[in-house]
């Protein structure tokens, strides 16, 4: 059986075990609720590291999580008295711009990439806030601001570079092992440890981005209207329906610091002109509060949020998918999201609609490409004394909101909820995932993750 000493050897990074110096900053995540104490962080820097430490795991029977961005909501890139495999070390973005590709290492996060791909004019389709790790955010389907117009992340992979359970490492893309390429496109960690994604990129530069903002009396009245707009509407429209509570920042105007608004958050990789035309129709129901959309390069808007949401604060997460969003729906939303429980609590449903449904739910291992909405219930705050309130909160609104759900959920927005759940995400997908588990990772190794179990 390998010692310490031997992995020590064999890595260029840092071992970092619970008697160092640096112990405790290096075993948080981003989630404050997240307290867990791994035996042993391996920060690697190259995909040997990576290989060196996968060994390690399997040799000594050590409970293993891979990290990325750090950023998983049930905490899934650590784990207690186990080994962690750290990427965050492993950084690297190379564009090809006469391809229009990025190769990206497995530790960045998005802003890693948005900075390195908007100096060509490009970006790949991600998230909504740029310090979530690149590794977690694709392996889950990636839901952001430009999945009506360029499809989910996963839509957009070409290839990765993977380390397997046994320690071999291996190239997935349409032509090489292809069935591990399928899996890896929303089937989360559970094949083996990413050390590097390639993506397809596209002209997006300057988009139109900012919110209108409408009192939560009448929320009804948007989102009524707003599940009939974003069906109809041009892809290059993205707008999301939020509740949230103004934050006391400059960039909105006194009267509302601290108010709880309904809001559509926009993003167009239209025109000015094209973009007021679009939404129009949507901006001028009711009497809005605020309506702020102007153009913005496209990492500013990828990073507008990350001063808001830092790291380290208490995050309770729920979530489901929605074909639809009834009438009786609609009243559940107003009545719970009107009380938000903390100023960083919200209710977001992100519409995966457009260029994300022309790829058909047994393309990739992400199953719901027929659901309308994501919707993710967010309690968030800064004092671990207010965990209960925002949990409570964010149990109860997923609890009355459930019922008119799709079933299953987007698994990046999933607490550990079990093997019920994760199933019920995948769907018919998951029999097919469980038999691509069972030919690369049979002894179920990489279980730190929304499991698929190997098939018996
Ligand atoms: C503030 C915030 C905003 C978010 N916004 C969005 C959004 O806009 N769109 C969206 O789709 N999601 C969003 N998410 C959810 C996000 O996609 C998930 O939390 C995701 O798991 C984060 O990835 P990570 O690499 O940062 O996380 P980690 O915690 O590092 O890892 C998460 C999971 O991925 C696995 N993993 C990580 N790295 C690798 C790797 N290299 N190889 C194999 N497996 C790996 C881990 O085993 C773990 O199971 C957001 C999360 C937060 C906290």
């Amino acid at each position: 059986m390998q010692s310490i000493d031997q992995l020590r050897s064999s890595v260029r990074g840092e071992l970092i075990a619970p008697t160092d110096t640096g112990y405790d900053a290096a075993r948080k995540v981003y989630n404050g609720m997240i307290d867990k104490r791994p035996r042993l962080i391996v920060r690697c820097v190259d995909a040997a590291d990576v290989i060196a430490a996968v060994r390690y795991g399997r040799d000594t029977a050590t409970l293993t999580a891979i990290r990325g961005g750090g950023h998983n909501g049930a905490g899934l890139g650590t784990c207690d008295d186990g080994l962690v495999i750290d990427l965050s070390r492993m950084k690297g973005v190379h564009v090809d711009p006469a391809a229009r590709t990025v190769r990206v290492a497995g530790g960045c996060v998005w802003g890693d990439v948005d900075h390195a791909t908007h100096a060509y004019g490009l970006a790949t389709p991600s998230g909504f806030i740029s310090t979530t790790g690149v590794a977690g955010l694709t392996l889950g389907g990636g839901i952001g601001y430009l999945t009506r117009r360029y499809g989910l992340t996963i839509d957009n992979l070409l290839s990765v570079d993977m380390v397997l359970a046994d320690g071999r490492s291996v190239t997935a893309d349409n032509k090489q092992n292809s069935d591990l390429f399928w899996a890896v496109r929303g089937g989360g960690g559970n094949f083996g440890v990413v050390t590097s994604f390639e993506f397809r990129l596209h002209p997006v530069s300057t988009v139109q981005f900012g919110p209108t903002f409408w009192p939560p009396e009448q929320a009804a009245d948007v989102l009524k209207a707003y599940r009939k707009f974003i069906v109809d509407a041009p892809e290059e429209i993205n707008g999301f329906f939020a509740f949230l509570v103004v934050p006391p920042a400059p960039m909105f105007p006194p009267h509302l610091h601290m108010k709880t608004v309904c809001a559509i958050v926009w993003c167009s990789t239209g025109t000015a002109e094209q973009t007021d035309k679009a939404t129009r129709s949507m901006r001028s129901i009711g009497t809005p509060l605020l309506d702020a959309v102007g153009p913005a390069p496209f990492p500013v808007v990828q990073s507008t949020f990350d001063g808001l949401f830092v790291p380290g604060m208490q995050w309770y997460w729920r979530a489901d998918n929605f074909t639809e969003l009834s009438d009786e729906a609609i009243a559940r939303h107003v009545e719970h999201g009107s009380k938000l429980p903390t100023m960083l609590s919200t209710m977001h449903l992100y519409p995966v609609n457009g260029a994300a449904q022309k790829v058909g739910k047994n393309e990739t291992a992400y199953s719901f490409r027929e659901a309308l909405f994501a919707e993710v219930i967010v309690g968030v705050d800064p004092d671990p004394a207010n965990a209960k309130k925002i949990t409570e909160w964010c149990k109860n609104y997923y609890d009355a909101l459930h019922p008119y759900s799709a079933g299953g959920a987007y698994v990046n927005f999933m607490m550990d909820e079990g093997q019920e759940r994760v199933q019920a995400s995948f769907r018919d997908n998951y029999s097919r995932l469980a038999a691509i588990k069972k030919k690369y990772d049979p002894s179920n190794f990489f279980c730190v993750n929304q499991n698929i179990r190997p098939a018996a």
